[in-house]
């Protein structure tokens, strides 16, 4: 085995969202982060993807452990079907671990895995790798960029961060220890690219402060916030504005009340005595006296916001007087269910702030000049831009190349499943692997065959057609006219008097009448004869391509 390393990005390149690195080293494999992603809405029925993970069958003894540098769904939501596939153990922090863990539980695994919790600073050992977890600031809590050091040099990867030097909660980005790397020297820095088109500063996280201050020194009525439940710094603000101004907080939404609880019993979240009530303590108090802080700031249709908005929540609705608060930004796809929500909590009679008129949301990813601090302090000698659209790793490369004089040669440019290999000396892409995606049933935990999506699409695009043949079980002949039943289908009137319903089951019966004594047999045969020839005739007369399901009758 030569002495070189290979980063292969199973997601998160190219892409929002799925983000999962494999790093290789000698005989050794770790993948960093394995998220989940959001495909595109053509995709039927689907709401959640993750990587394929087939091509590291073959790597199937080297992969030494999982590490996760934060709690985000696009980094930890694979984790669960990776570890069913392969058992290895995972690295994270502490309040990382507790997200895992509950999602492990959900999947029925938790006492099957092995789970490390190391500290900012920890290193340890993993096959050819040594890793060490550094601190970094992001919207989350607990979050870690990584320092993976092989015989033949050292990898920084970011994970999601910005330079924050004044967080709610906890200590600032350890920019010394990302120094004394750059000192000592680094092959190659993978680097956040998802805010890589903004200019300047991204704001700390105590930049919205001010404005919750405003908005609920003048709320009269129920104050409602929304927010990521993973934005534990945010949920602290509004807590503590909330105590400021003598009001309980109440938590709605699944999500939430899972974040708060996991953050509050692992010492994250600063809860004065009582500041919390239940759904029921709520209602007994003034309109002046509570904010309720809930889930679905995306618009999502069973989200707490939109059915306090829509109908009502748990007995709970939005109404007059009351102050909407979207503490969160617009994740590119939802601009449309934000849109109706909004609307909806309008026709309620309640006012509605969102970041376009205060600032109630501050970015956790780097935006350019914290991307100049990262770069700067790592001094890397290879950046590679990671997680984001490609137009946003372009403009990473761009930034870094005409703005701090970076070598544009050694900005490397790569996709989800290119091989890039380093050797020390150089950096080369030597090939590309398959990376398709596997599609989620969220409900049941399930993957879902590709197939199934393909076949929802034609019905969605093209519609459905049953023939149904009846045959003689002992002759085979045809004992009745064929039938065909059609749905979603263009050029046919409802009931079945039109020409192509009636040239369909002339094709049908000229199938039928055309079939082998053997394919008269065998029904699965004659079916298959009946689809070819009703797909091949339905093909040239409409141009469209819908689902064929013939059904054979014997009696
Ligand atoms: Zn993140």
């Amino acid at each position: 085995m030569s002495n070189v390393i290979e980063l292969i990005p199973l997601g998160g390149l190219g892409e929002f969202g799925s983000n999962c690195m494999a790093v290789r080293y000698g005989d050794d494999m770790i993948l960093v982060d394995v998220g989940m992603g959001f495909p595109a809405e053509s995709v039927y029925g689907v709401d959640v993807c993750i990587p394929d993970f087939e091509f590291l069958e073959e790597y199937r003894e080297n992969i030494a452990a999982v590490v996760i540098t934060h709690g985000h769904e696009d980094h930890i939501g694979a984790l669960p079907y990776v570890l069913k596939k392969f058992n290895v153990p995972v690295y994270a922090s502490h309040f990382t671990m507790g997200l895992i863990e509950s999602k492990l539980e959900e999947h029925d695994l938790l006492n099957d895995v092995l789970l490390h919790r190391v500290e900012p600073r920890d290193r340890v050992e993993i096959g050819e790798f040594e890793v060490e977890f550094i601190r970094v600031s992001h919207s989350l809590v607990d979050c870690f960029a990584l320092a993976i050091s092989t015989p033949i040099g050292t990898l920084i990867h970011t994970g999601d961060y910005k330079v924050d030097e004044t967080p709610v909660i906890g200590e600032p980005i350890d920019l010394r220890t990302l120094r004394r790397y750059g000192q000592e020297g680094v092959l190659a820095l993978t680097s956040d690219s998802t805010n890589a088109t903004v200019p300047g500063r991204t704001p700390s996280e105590r930049a919205v402060i001010p404005d919750f201050e405003e908005i609920f020194s003048e709320a009269e009525g129920r104050i409602f916030v929304a927010a990521f439940a993973s934005s534990i710094h945010r949920l602290q603000i509004v807590i503590d504005v909330a105590q400021q101004f003598d009001r309980k907080v109440c938590v709605l939404g699944r999500s939430m009340v899972k974040n708060v609880e996991i953050a509050e019993r692992l010492g994250y979240l600063d809860l004065h005595e009582g500041m919390l009530v239940s759904l029921q303590e709520s209602r007994k108090l003034g309109d002046g006296e509570v904010v309720y802080l809930v889930t679905g700031s995306q618009g999502e249709p069973r989200a707490a916001l939109s059915q306090l908005s829509s109908q009502s929540y748990k007995g709970l609705s939005i109404g007059d007087g009351d102050t909407v608060i979207l503490s969160a930004r617009i994740i590119p796809g939802n601009e449309r269910a934000i849109s109706r929500l909004i609307g909806e909590i309008y026709k309620r009679g309640a006012s509605i702030i969102d970041e376009k008129r205060r600032l109630i949301h501050v970015s956790g990813h780097a935006s350019q000049e914290d991307i100049r601090i990262m770069t700067e302090a790592v001094r890397p000698r290879f950046v590679v831009p990671v997680h984001g659209e490609y137009r946003m790793l372009y403009r990473h490369k761009e930034f870094l190349k005409n703005h701090c004089d970076f070598p544009g040669e050694n900005i490397i440019l790569i996709e989800n499943g290119d091989v890039l290999e380093l050797d020390g000396e150089r950096a080369t892409v030597v090939g590309k692997r398959e990376v398709g995606r596997t599609f989620i049933d969220e409900t049941g935990f399930e993957e879902i065959d590709g197939e199934v999506v393909r076949e929802r699409r034609q019905l969605a695009y093209d519609g459905v057609i049953t023939p149904v043949v009846t045959i003689s079980e002992e002759t085979g002949e045809l004992e009745a006219p064929p039938e065909v039943v059609a749905r979603g289908l263009i050029g046919l009137d409802g009931d079945g008097t039109s020409t192509l319903m009636r040239d369909m089951q002339r094709v049908v019966k000229e199938a039928v009448e055309a079939a082998t004594r053997e394919e008269r047999r065998d029904t699965s045969l004659l079916k298959e004869r009946v689809r070819v020839e009703l797909k091949r005739f339905v093909q040239k007369q409409t141009g469209s391509r819908p689902v064929i399901m013939p059904v054979v009758v014997q009696i």
